[in-house]
């Protein structure tokens, strides 16, 4: 059985560090993965593999809806297929929040000003904040920012929406509504792989939660199993350090 994003035996060194140690994971399609484990450990690495925003060596193998995450041609099709949402929020400042959700549809597809303003509008009010369109990102709080940030990388379509810890740079306030949003989207049937150290949120939303630790996945399975019954010693270590 292979995935909607199929991963083989993914490697990736910095010089003689090797920060991915042979990562293999299937997620089915609307699958949604936690991917938990100690700073350092890979996470981010691995979630930016599957757009190639970070390279990987060469016996690695990557396939996001059965295209290969290559380059050329091949690689442009998996990141129309791919939405990503990072810590910091990276909205274009000189932009207002609705054309920072129109930017790639009229870039990447050429969609229309016209259809790009009003799919812009609908995915904010998706996210609750169809009455911020017309501000600058500097005047929203961090939580209305990453609502925003959702809400632009959902404007592509993405078939699979990777996010690396989206909530850490907000206020404890503001975490919240962020992750009622990812919530709703996780219900839509969209395939999610979030790396997150919010515990509550991959127990209730996650289908699987995967522990990772010095470039490996050691253990991995159904949130109940992880969260509280944990088999191996390093993920009870960690478990216990953050819950
Ligand atoms: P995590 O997201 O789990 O905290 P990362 O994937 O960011 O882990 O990083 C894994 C390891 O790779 C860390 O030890 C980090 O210092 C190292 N690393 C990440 N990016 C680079 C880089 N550009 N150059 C060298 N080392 C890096
Ligand atoms: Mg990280």
């Amino acid at each position: 059985m292979t995935g909607f994003v199929s991963i083989r035996n993914l490697r990736k060194s910095y010089g003689s560090f090797e920060v991915l140690r042979g990562i293999n994971l299937d997620v089915a399609k609307g699958e949604v993965v936690c991917v938990i484990g100690p700073s350092g450990s890979g996470k981010s690495t691995l979630i930016r593999c599957i757009n190639r925003l970070e390279g990987f060596s060469p016996e690695s193998e990557i396939l996001v809806d059965g295209i290969p995450v290559a380059t050329g041609r091949a690689l442009a099709r998996v990141r129309a297929e791919v939405g990503m949402v990072f810590q910091s929020f990276n909205l274009f400042p000189h932009l207002t929040v609705r054309e920072n959700v129109m930017l790639a549809p009229r870039r990447v597809r050429g969609t229309s000003r016209a259809d790009a303003a009003r799919r812009a509008d609908q995915l904010l009010a998706r996210v609750g904040i169809a009455n911020q369109a017309d501000k600058y990102p500097e005047h929203l709080s961090g939580g209305q920012q990453q609502r925003v940030a959702i809400a632009r990388a959902l404007a592509m379509d993405p078939q699979v929406m990777l996010f690396d810890e989206p909530t850490s740079a907000l206020d404890p306030e503001m975490v919240g509504e962020v992750l009622d949003v990812m919530r709703d989207l996780a219900r839509t049937g969209v395939t999610m792989i979030v790396v997150t150290h919010e515990m509550g949120f991959a127990s209730q939303v996650a289908d699987r939660v995967i522990f990772m630790d010095a470039g490996q996945i050691v253990e991995q399975g159904p949130p109940a199993q992880i969260l509280s019954n944990p088999v191996e010693p390093r993920t009870r270590n960690f478990l216990g350090a953050v819950l």
